[in-house]
């Protein structure tokens, strides 16, 4: 994360008291043969030193606002001021794809919270899209590929989709089918509509812990749901030069960032911690839904 992002999440968290500090940032070189899999994810630090900073949950930004902000256009802007969002390209992505039409009816769309969809599942909120948007930007020029997982509502499939492009791929994987139905019907409503028509984006009913081979490799790939160690399927769909952005964890769970060197090689850090629904199996997911 830059510094600037950093101090933005500092902001943050005084607006939204933390109970400890953010998390050091950490950078380890491993060697690709590292990852037998499944690769555990290293700890940072004992559990009791764990920053708190249930992101994903609890963070809401609506300072001064009320929680009324009105437009997504609102949002964006609001993203910005606190240095959430730092470039004009995820910016002016997330400006293009509404929010509103991908938040189930009856919720505030443009809150920065995440907000049930059914099946156990959320649309994460708007400051994790954008960071996750920020932190992939590069991998998501025109022509790239980039692989969702637990594609959800299908809002950051379709923010991808518009990075890369009519001569990139978008894929999204989810494994409720109920959620790629609604997904489609919320692209086609969106700015997105023509790649999806087009076929330049799609999704897919499937298990995303193994990925999606047919468009693989890739030169970014988001995770949207939390693994308890980085699969090992994701790492091989991984383009050398290419980025994954994984919460990794069960209860204490750190967003990981996963550079693939051109040798092969993997730098693994951690941006911040977070609190995402599980990448599990479906029925481990619908248990007591
Ligand atoms: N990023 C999305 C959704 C986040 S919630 C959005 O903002 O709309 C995480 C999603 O991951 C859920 O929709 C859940 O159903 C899905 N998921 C969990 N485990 C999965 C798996 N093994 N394969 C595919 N999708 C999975």
């Amino acid at each position: 994360m830059s510094s600037s992002a950093s101090s933005a999440l500092r902001r943050f968290s005084l607006l939204n008291p933390p109970r400890s500090s953010l998390p050091a940032r950490r950078s380890s070189p491993l060697s690709a043969s590292s990852f037998s899999p499944p690769y555990a994810a290293p700890l940072s630090s004992s559990p009791l030193s764990k920053p708190r900073v249930a992101f994903q949950s609890f963070l809401r930004m609506d300072f001064g606002t009320g929680g009324s902000i009105a437009s997504n256009k609102g949002l964006v802007e609001q993203l910005r001021q606190y240095g959430v969002i730092r470039s004009d390209k995820v910016a002016e992505v997330m400006q293009t794809i509404d929010r509103a039409l991908f938040v189930p009816h009856g919720n505030p769309p443009y809150v920065d919270s995440p907000m049930p969809i059914g099946y156990n599942a959320t649309i994460s909120a708007p400051h994790m899209h954008a960071t996750c948007l920020e932190l992939l930007k590069d991998n998501l020029q025109p022509g790239m590929r980039a692989l969702d997982v637990g594609s959800g509502t299908g809002y950051l499939t379709a923010c991808f989709a518009m990075m890369v492009g009519p001569q990139g791929r978008a894929v999204g994987i989810e494994h409720i089918p109920e959620l790629v139905a609604a997904s489609i019907e919320n692209i086609k409503r969106s700015a997105a509509a023509q790649l999806l028509k087009d076929g330049s984006l799609s999704i897919h009913v499937a298990d995303g812990r193994y990925g999606w081979p047919e468009a693989a490799p890739y030169d970014a790939i988001h995770v949207g749901a939390a693994a308890p160690e980085i699969p090992q399927a994701l790492l091989d769909q991984l383009k050398p030069g290419g980025r994954m952005v994984i919460p990794v964890g069960n209860i204490f769970q750190d967003l990981q960032v996963i550079d693939k060197n051109p040798d092969g090689s993997i730098n693994v850090r951690s941006e911040t911690s977070v609190r995402y629904v599980p990448l599990t199996s479906r029925a481990a997911q619908l248990q007591n839904y």
